[in-house]
């Protein structure tokens, strides 16, 4: 597993960036994007750009591989995060770099600073890369478009953990603070304690108490018409007061799914087989899917957050919850125009285009490759 170096990140230049921007756009449409082809968005003469990813390759940030009919170069997990540090660090949301302090199935865990040095945590999500569960199915599914579907899924992973993480916050259920998220990089509230998976002293009452909360949690957010999906352990943090916070929602799913009441008597039973195990305490109380009072859909809040109801299905098809329809048909496309205006307006952020921003808005069927091409050569 790589490091993060981010000392990298300080010698790269505005060419680097610009060209490493211009193979992840490529990517889109491309499993391999040719040099030319890199050299064409990033609006760079074809000499410079040889030069540009010849050295991002030996930084490891890209690489160049050989394709069936072309070769080309790809974008690596570290090329990722450093576009989406770089813009973590000039939206001021990271501006120091700590310790990984985990490892979980899915992702890599980082502690962080902001400006005024106040720790956080930086979480990179790391999909469809490494895959033993549903390989078959991930492959039907995404079809040829395979290596952007990593690209995808980590970043709508990412998209859907910041949007969850927000509306529960605002509802009242203890959870880290939201900060930003940038392609598939959630920065949030570091929480001040430990993994239940690592308590094993507690009082009686304490115990009671706890498996009191955590039992109401799952209750208060049924009634908010969603099931945390994972809630065990390793997804539970207890705060020095002895207090729980939930954390990791990737896997989050409606109560309006057709197999919610399995998911949510998983989850229950997560945490009374952990009770009996760790504390050898077991109680008669506990709640069952029947007895829920769906209130509050938190459905609106999600689809305003741009988490599209197609992005929900990918993921949880991506992540091997649900079983995607195996015709092949991947459904990238609108998502990843807005993913093209996001990187575009970034660009435009950078002033590699700055006339672009007053002269006209971007909407979704104005950005295919070649129309990405086209604005970055009229304006740069
Ligand atoms: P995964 O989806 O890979 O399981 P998690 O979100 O569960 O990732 O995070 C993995 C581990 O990182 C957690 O078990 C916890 O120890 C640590 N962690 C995650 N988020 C935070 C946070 N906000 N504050 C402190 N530790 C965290
Ligand atoms: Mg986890």
């Amino acid at each position: 597993m790589g490091k993060l170096n981010v000392t990298v990140l300080r010698y790269l230049t505005k060419e680097d960036f610009r060209v490493l921007t211009a193979i992840e756009m490529g990517m889109k449409n491309h499993e391999l994007v040719p040099a030319s082809l890199a050299a064409s968005i990033a609006n760079l003469r074809s000499g410079g750009v040889h030069k540009l990813l010849r050295d991002l390759c030996k930084n490891r940030l890209l690489s160049y591989e050989r394709g069936k009919r072309y070769d080309g170069y790809r974008l690596t997990n570290m090329g990722y995060d450093y576009l989406a540090l770089k813009t973590l660090c000039s939206k001021g949301a990271v501006s120091s770099f700590g310790n990984q302090i985990g490892v979980g199935k899915e992702s890599n865990i980082y502690i962080v600073g902001n400006d005024e040095g106040e720790p956080l945590c930086l979480k990179l999500h790391r999909l469809g890369r490494i895959c033993f569960r549903n390989i078959k199915e991930k492959r039907d599914y995404h079809g040829k478009r395979h290596q952007a579907s990593w690209l995808y899924l980590s970043r709508i992973s990412a998209m859907k953990e910041f949007a969850y993480m927000k509306a529960l916050k605002d509802r009242g259920i203890p959870v880290p603070n939201p900060i930003e998220h940038n392609r598939h990089c959630v920065v949030m509230s570091l929480v001040d304690g430990h993994p239940l998976s690592k308590i094993y002293e507690l009082s009686g009452t304490e115990v009671e108490t706890l498996y009191d909360e955590l039992m109401n949690l799952i209750v208060q957010m049924g009634n908010l018409g969603v099931i945390h999906g994972d809630f065990n352990e390793f997804n539970i943090m207890v705060s020095s007061e002895g207090k729980p916070i939930v954390i990791d929602f990737p896997q989050m799913v409606s109560t309006n799914h057709v197999n919610a009441q399995m998911f949510f008597e998983r989850d229950v039973n997560c945490i009374r087989s952990f009770f009996k195990r760790r504390f050898d305490y077991e109680s008669e109380l506990y709640p069952t899917f029947d007895s829920l009072k769906r209130e509050d859909v938190m459905d609106v809040e999600i689809s305003a957050s741009g988490f599209t109801k197609q992005m929900a299905v990918d993921l949880l098809v991506g992540m091997g919850i649900d079983e995607g329809q195996s015709d092949g048909d991947c459904s990238e496309n609108e998502s990843d125009d807005e993913n093209a205006i996001e990187t575009l307006k970034e660009l435009v952020e950078e002033s590699l285009c700055e006339q672009f921003k007053s002269d006209r808005e971007l909407s979704p069927s104005d950005v295919g490759i070649t129309a990405a091409q086209k604005l970055l050569k009229d304006f740069s």
